[in-house]
């Protein structure tokens, strides 16, 4: 299963980025693909990349939010929401664990042989902190001179922009270079930061930073594909703690197997032992009970 879900990771990774003739006089894709979201964090400006981010788009979308209310436009970001909505409200968290690059990036850097340290639990509550303040409050309340807001946590947070984009960007277009600022460096060390975590400790951007995968883990109780768990059924033998890559702890009952932190890699699913993770469809159609008195059935 795990050597699927790399494979997976690895192709949509591709799928993607597919640009491999880039040029610097067309750095950037502009063409029709990109008004359709990636279900991951992939940088609109990375020039390999061919479709939006959804969490730039919906930043994108806020920063204009109050300026179209006042004009009655119509362009209020509910393509993004609703994107984010059907892909959350099927499967939850699973791109985090299947399809994002930057996912993928973090899990081959925790892979360099270093001496790995554990992730303070409490430092999952920054997730809701950078969702609530750099994705919705900032863009959509400080607008500057001209009525529009700016993308907050592209701008000044996102080490997976710098990586795809800034970077890229600075090698592709050289007269960039004369551009670079504070805002470059800062971000740039945020990126290493973030880059030496993830060689020690599994996920720290998604478990600590990425609105995305808090959007999505939202969903993660309520989606069409849910995990469950069988406590009869269970050995406690604590492996799935150990494999985890978010520290999701249901078998010692500490979190809920369905828990916003889960990225539905299945790795404990594939690994338990007592066979207690299962996969669960939830059907949006009730199952007729014949002895239900009122049952359109019965009623025939
Ligand atoms: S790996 Fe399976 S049997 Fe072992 S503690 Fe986790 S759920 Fe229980
Ligand atoms: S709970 Fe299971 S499926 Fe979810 S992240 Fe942990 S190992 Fe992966």
């Amino acid at each position: 299963m795990q050597k699927i879900r790399l494979l997976v990771q690895i192709l949509s990774s591709f799928i993607s980025n597919p640009r491999l003739w880039i040029t610097p006089e067309n750095p950037i894709y502009k063409g029709p693909l990109k008004h359709l979201c990636f279900p991951g964090i992939n940088c609109y400006s990375c020039p390999a990349a061919v479709f939006a981010c959804p969490l730039g788009a919906l930043q994108n979308a806020f920063t204009s939010l109050r300026f179209n209310l006042k004009l009655g436009a119509s362009h209020l970001g509910l393509y993004v929401i609703g994107s984010l909505g059907i892909i959350g409200s099927l499967v939850g968290r699973l791109p985090c664990g299947w399809f994002c690059p930057f996912g993928l990036f973090q899990d081959l850097c925790f892979k360099v042989r270093l001496p790995k340290i554990g992730f303070p639990r409490y430092l999952n509550w920054g997730r809701y902190f950078f969702l609530i303040f750099f994705v919705i409050v900032l863009p959509i309340f400080f607008l500057d001179s001209t009525g529009f807001g700016q993308t907050w946590f592209c701008k000044y947070v996102c080490p997976a922009g710098t990586l795809e984009a800034g970077l890229p960007l600075l090698v592709l277009a050289p007269d960039l270079r004369d551009a670079i600022g504070l805002l470059f460096y800062n971000k740039f060390v945020i990126l290493v930061l973030f880059i030496l975590w993830s060689m020690v400790t599994l996920r720290p951007f998604c478990r600590a930073v990425c609105p995305l995968g808090l959007i999505f883990g939202l969903f993660n109780r309520f989606s069409w594909l849910r995990l469950k768990f069988n406590k009869e059924t269970c050995v406690e033998c604590h492996a799935c703690e150990l494999i985890c890559p978010t520290g999701v702890y249901f078998a010692k009952g500490e979190d809920d197997i369905n828990s916003t932190k889960c990225i539905r890699c299945l790795k404990c699913l594939s690994l338990c032992p007592g066979g207690a993770v299962e996969l669960e469809f939830s059907s949006i159609l009730k199952e007729c009970n014949e002895d239900e008195k009122g049952c359109a059935c019965n009623q025939k």
